[in-house]
């Protein structure tokens, strides 16, 4: 089944306890598409950068597969720029510069072989944009997912609250959940949110794995316990694009088979963050995502008599 992935396209700039980085490629949508293309085929991004951003970058994402007929260029735009700092713990981080550059105005063009989607990813990106992918879609996804962050309940609640009303599924972290819902339990937050238009909600726990709730469902999928975290960025997004990647290649969108694509997300979250920004995704294999698939099994699994 093909898969839509909207959002940023990137260059940040990471200090994480054990190294710098200048700028280097990242992006929600480059994270997504990378991690699914290890599942679907049909891998379509719709996104926007400078004329600044590196064509070898380009170059490695159709490597991977990935249709970038829907990535516009602005030659007299600079492409997006986000730098981050992270905390002792790893788990926590501040942003310290973003700037939106060309996806101020960003005016999201969907390809004509990109109509018909029956997956679409809306990546952390401005509200009003992903609302407006979706109005632009002749006909509606089987699933629509939508992810989203902080600074936008913050500056943009009612374009927020507007796409959320659109889209099927939503996943945001734990701190973003309580803000949203203004709720400190997860499950009453989860509630509230779902109440606010998405059936489903992944609630992300960096290194202490995510919940998934659906109706009064809910599962928990750990995290891999890694002996080193080098750099997180990119984490959620990893896990966005190999869950949904996982349920386009498998077209099922039961329940249970969302309990499976967890597990793939999280295993390509744990792959992300062994190196800084895209290096460790752009060079895996399906035998190494399989075993590592397994190791969480292992993890999870116990009797009781
Ligand atoms: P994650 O670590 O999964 O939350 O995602 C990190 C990626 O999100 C980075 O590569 C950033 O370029 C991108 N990012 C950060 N802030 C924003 C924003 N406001 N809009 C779109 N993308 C962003």
């Amino acid at each position: 089944m093909s898969l839509l992935t909207v959002g940023s396209v990137a260059f940040d700039a990471l200090e994480t306890p054990f190294g710098k980085t200048d700028k280097i490629i990242g992006g929600a949508a480059t994270y997504i598409t990378l991690a699914a293309s290890y599942f679907t085929q049909q891998n379509n991004l719709v996104a926007v950068v400078g004329g600044d951003f590196p064509k070898e970058m380009i170059g490695l994402l159709e490597e991977h597969g990935v249709d970038t007929k829907g990535l516009e260029i602005v030659q007299d735009g600079k492409t997006f720029f986000w730098s981050g700092k992270y905390h002792e713990d790893m788990n926590t981080r501040d942003t310290l510069i973003t700037e939106l550059n060309v996806m101020e105005h960003f005016d999201p063009i969907i390809p004509d072989s990109y109509q018909g989607t029956e997956f679409l990813m809306l990546g952390n990106t401005v509200p009003a944009t992903q609302k407006l992918v979706i109005e632009r879609l002749a006909k509606r996804p089987k699933l629509i997912m939508l992810d989203t962050m902080n600074l936008w309940m913050n500056i943009a609640l009612d374009d927020l609250k507007s796409v959320l009303k659109l889209v099927d599924l939503l996943t945001i972290n734990d701190e973003e959940a309580r803000l949203l819902s203004g709720e400190y339990s997860l499950r009453k937050a989860a509630k509230k949110i779902m109440a606010m238009g998405p059936k489903t909600l992944i609630i992300k726990k960096g290194e202490h794995g995510a919940l998934l709730f659906q109706e009064d469902r809910i599962f928990f999928a750990p995290a891999l316990p890694l002996e080193e975290v080098f750099d997180p960025t990119g984490a959620g997004d990893s896990f966005a694009g190999g869950f949904i990647g996982y349920l386009a290649a498998t077209n099922d969108v039961s329940f249970e088979n969302m309990k499976r694509a967890i597990i793939y997300g999280s295993a390509m979250a744990s792959f992300c963050v062994e190196k800084f920004g895209t290096e460790r995704l752009v060079n895996l294999s399906k035998e190494e995502i399989n075993a590592r698939v397994q190791e969480f099994v292992k993890l999870a699994s116990f009797e009781i008599q």
